[in-house]
Formats: structure tokens, C-alpha cells, sequence
């Protein structure tokens, strides 16, 4: 599209610095300038309607233009716009998700700390880990393992976490506290003729040596999401989690799951933990919890982890850590209005029921000759492309042939979300099994356009 002088797209270009962005081909290409939207439907500024498949950046469960959290956010701002949660400060509807949270989620989990995004949530972590173990005197235990593929999003801490080269090339991370073990990816990762249960016991396996050679005492935590998205929408072996925890807890190390993608129904199930049998020292959320209205998000720990952080801080006198606006009451206000839809609408069940129509229909794509690998769980999904369907070999260079087909999509108004050569779904959680239906047809013709391209 040509930049017309002085219009949105050339003040874009001119001023904002974009994430995710090659800046260059940004001001070539200019942006795409989303105007409004309603349902699972987005409209640019020329107009066109767009099948949001991808729920923004994997979040916006109640769709867009739900006025029940307009309203809760308008009669928050009008009521107490902002307050913080410090020095013993507090508001109601900080206090209320709180004890929502605690309610909601898996047993063992019962303190809650605000921040505004999943990395500061994933930060939070690190150094609540840190300072549990300088309460217990554990100064050494300070480690955490990750995986490669892994997303816990790019603060420098967080961005350490992640397994992503896209996240820490050029930006010197890792940081040297993290190691990072193998994906638990089958479909890439498995030896020839390796089942789904050898190849989680071999990763257990490989988890073990890790900490064995980093020293136990060294090691204070793992950290994965239970199904990976950034990473390509990876769902691990049934009894992978099963295998790492029995591990971790052997030696003392921290479970935490990051459910910023899959917690609030994801999956089909509320949480992610009970899809995969997950008992996690502390579990991380974000997203779907305000459908992304509002920035928040939350790390719930265990009472264990509690107390023993709770008497340093008598004996620090302070806990050093919080954000102006954690906590933040619009965005716990229409946190709260969030899952209370989510509730009363049967979203999670929902999401079951649809999710399987759309794992059923991406699976009819498994013998398209650009395929290699179709794969998800409730209403998360993914189809990786390769060159070659019988040696799994990828695309050179990586990425070229997913963009072509995400540029393809969205000209069959539809948005995705293109991972290198994998494509990923994740519509709200209120689309209607005709709704998937429209967005595999947009697909197939996205993807046909991009096999007579290939050819
Ligand atoms: N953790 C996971 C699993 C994520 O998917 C993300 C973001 O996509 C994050 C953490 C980071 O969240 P944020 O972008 O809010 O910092």
C-alpha cells in the first residue's frame, strides 16, 4: 500500500518504534492500523473485516467490544481511578480478584501478587524464588531451567527464561542463571521410532542430569508453559509434566507454570494444570484474565513459598518489590467482570466443544502436501509447514513461506499468527463452531494460494 504524506500510516512510520518489527521493512510496507472491533471480528481503517484467529495476541477470550467491561471499567475509573497496593495500602477490587484467583485455581495455590504484564509476572518469579531461598538460607539455590522453545516473555529476566534465539539475539541473553533443556516437542525432537512416553521419560531423564551437574543446591526452579505457544503451539507427551514434577520435587526445585496463554479456559479446561496433572509451586497468568482490556497479570504462590518469604520481610523489614500499578484497580475491576463472563457464559466449556470442531477441521489439512505437522488441544492449534512432509525438512530461509501465507490470510480476511513456517490459532473463546468453520475455509485458501506459489 502506497504511504500517503501526513496520513496515520506515515505518522506511524515516522514516530512509533515498533515491537516485533523489522524496522525497515516497516517503513516500506507501513502498518496495518486496526480501527475497531466487535465479537471475533476486527476492522481496519479502510474498512475491512478480519476474523481475529489469533484473539489479538492470544487473549482476548470475551471478544472485542464487550460492553460489560467498558462498563466495569468506566465505573471504576469514576469511582477510584488509580491506587496503589503499597505499604499496606489497598482497594476492593484488587482484593476481590485476589481471593477470586486463589479460589479458582488449582489447590495448593494461595497468595497472589499483581504486576502489569507476564514478563514482570515471570521477573516476580525469579526473584520471589531468590529471596525464598535466602529466607531458608539457601543463598546457593538460585538456578532455573527452562526450556528451548520456551516463552516467558523479554524483560531481561524473563527474556532469559525464554528459549527463543528471535528474543535474545542481539540483546546479549541469556542471562547466566538459566539453563535450557530440550523442547518436548515429538514431532521434532523424538528419536526414530521413539514413542510419545519414551520421549517424555528420556526428557525426565535429561532434566535429572541437569540438575545433577549443576548441583542440586544450586538449582531453585523449572519453569515451562504446560502447552508452549510462542514457540510453535506445542503440546507436550500426556505424562510429560507427570515425569518433570516427580523430578523436581526430588530435588527440591520449584515447579512453575506459566499459563499466561493457557490459563481462563484455553484448553478446554480453566487451567492448564488440570489438563496435565500440574501441582505447581507457583503459577503465572495474564491475558485472558482481563481479556487483555486492561494490562495485568498475577503470580499465585503456595503457602510454603508464603511463609518463608513472609518472615524475611519481618526480618528485612520490607518486601522490596511491586510496581506503581500492581494491582491496578480498572484492570482488577475488569478482571473480575472478565471472569465472571467467562463463568456465566459456559466460555470454558465452550471452548471444549469448539476447540474440538477446530482440532477436527485443522486435521483434515494433515495430508496437504505443504504440511508437516497439525497439532493443538481445545481452542489452541497450530499447522507447521515444511518443505519436505517426508523428511521433516524446513523451508530455507525460515519464515519466508509463513509469511506468504499469513500475508495470503489476511487478504482472505482472516488474521493468524505466523511462527517461522507454523501457523497458530487462537480465537476468542466465544467463537461459534460456524465462526471455525469460516476460518478454516479462509485458511484452505490461504493455503492453496501458498502451494501455487511454492510450486
Ligand atoms: N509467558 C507466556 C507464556 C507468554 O505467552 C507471554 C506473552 O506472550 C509472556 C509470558 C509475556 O507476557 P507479556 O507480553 O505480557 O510481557
Amino acid at each position: 500500500m502506497t504511504i500517503l504524506p501526513n496520513s496515520l500510516h506515515a505518522r506511524d512510520v515516522a514516530y512509533q518504534f515498533h515491537p516485533y518489527t523489522n524496522a525497515r521493512r516497516h517503513e516500506r510496507i507501513g502498518p496495518m492500523v486496526i480501527d475497531r472491533g466487535s465479537g471475533v471480528y476486527v476492522y481496519d481503517d479502510q474498512g475491512r473485516e478480519y476474523i481475529e484467529a489469533l484473539a489479538g495476541l492470544w487473549s482476548v477470550a470475551v471478544g472485542f467490544g464487550e460492553q460489560r467491561l467498558v462498563d466495569a471499567a468506566t465505573r471504576q475509573m469514576a469511582r477510584l481511578p488509580y491506587y496503589h497496593t503499597f505499604s499496606h495500602k489497598s482497594h476492593e477490587p484488587s482484593i476481590e480478584l485476589a481471593e477470586k484467583l486463589v479460589k479458582m485455581s488449582p489447590d495448593g495455590l494461595d497468595h497472589v501478587f499483581f504486576t502489569n504484564s507476564g514478563s514482570e509476572a515471570n521477573d516476580t518469579v525469579v526473584k520471589l524464588a531468590w529471596y525464598y531461598n535466602n529466607a531458608l538460607d539457601r543463598p546457593q539455590k538460585k538456578k532455573f531451567i527452562a526450556r528451548n522453545g520456551g516463552y516467558h516473555g523479554i524483560t531481561v529476566v524473563a527474556g532469559s527464561l525464554t528459549g527463543l534465539q528471535v528474543n535474545q539475539r542481539g540483546f546479549d541473553l541469556p542471562l547466566p542463571f538459566v539453563r535450557h533443556v530440550t523442547c518436548p516437542h515429538h514431532y521434532r525432537y523424538a528419536e526414530a521410532g521413539e514413542s510419545e512416553e519414551a520421549f517424555a521419560d528420556r526428557l525426565a531423564a535429561e532434566l535429572e542430569a541437569t540438575i545433577l551437574a549443576e548441583g542440586p543446591d544450586t538449582v531453585a526452579a523449572f519453569i515451562g508453559e504446560p502447552v508452549m505457544g510462542a514457540g510453535g503451539v506445542l503440546v507436550p507427551p500426556r505424562t510429560y509434566w507427570q515425569k518433570v514434577q516427580e523430578v523436581c520435587r526430588r530435588y527440591d526445585v520449584l515447579v512453575v507454570a506459566d499459563e499466561v496463554i493457557n490459563g481462563f479456559g484455553r484448553l478446554g479446561t480453566l487451567f492448564a494444570c488440570e489438563t496435565f496433572d500440574i501441582k505447581p509451586d507457583l503459577l503465572v497468568v495474564s491475558k485472558q484474565i482481563t481479556s487483555s482490556y486492561q494490562p495485568l497479570a498475577a503470580v499465585l504462590f503456595s503457602d510454603a513459598v508464603y511463609q518463608a518469604i513472609a518472615d524475611q520481610t519481618e526480618r528485612l523489614g520490607n518486601f522490596g518489590h511491586g510496581f506503581t500499578a500492581s494491582g491496578h484497580p480498572v484492570a482488577t475491576a475488569v478482571g473480575l467482570e472478565n471472569l465472571a463472563i467467562i463463568e456465566e457464559r459456559g466460555l470454558v466449556a465452550n471452548a471444549a466443544k469448539v476447540g474440538a470442531r477446530l482440532q477436527a477441521g485443522l486435521a483434515t489439512f494433515a495430508d496437504h502436501p505443504l504440511v508437516g505437522e497439525v497439532r493443538g488441544i481445545g481452542l489452541i492449534g497450530a499447522v507447521e509447514l515444511v518443505a519436505d512432509k517426508a523428511t521433516k525438512a524446513k523451508f530455507d530461509p525460515p519464515g519466508k513461506v509463513g509469511l506468504y501465507l499469513f500475508e495470503r490470510a489476511q487478504e482472505h480476511g482472516l488474521i493468524v499468527r505466523a511462527i517461522a513456517d507454523t501457523i497458530a490459532f487462537c480465537p476468542p473463546l466465544i467463537i461459534t463452531e460456524a465462526q471455525i468453520d469460516e476460518v478454516l475455509a479462509r485458511f484452505g485458501r490461504a493455503l492453496d494460494d501458498t502451494q501455487a506459489w511454492v510450486v
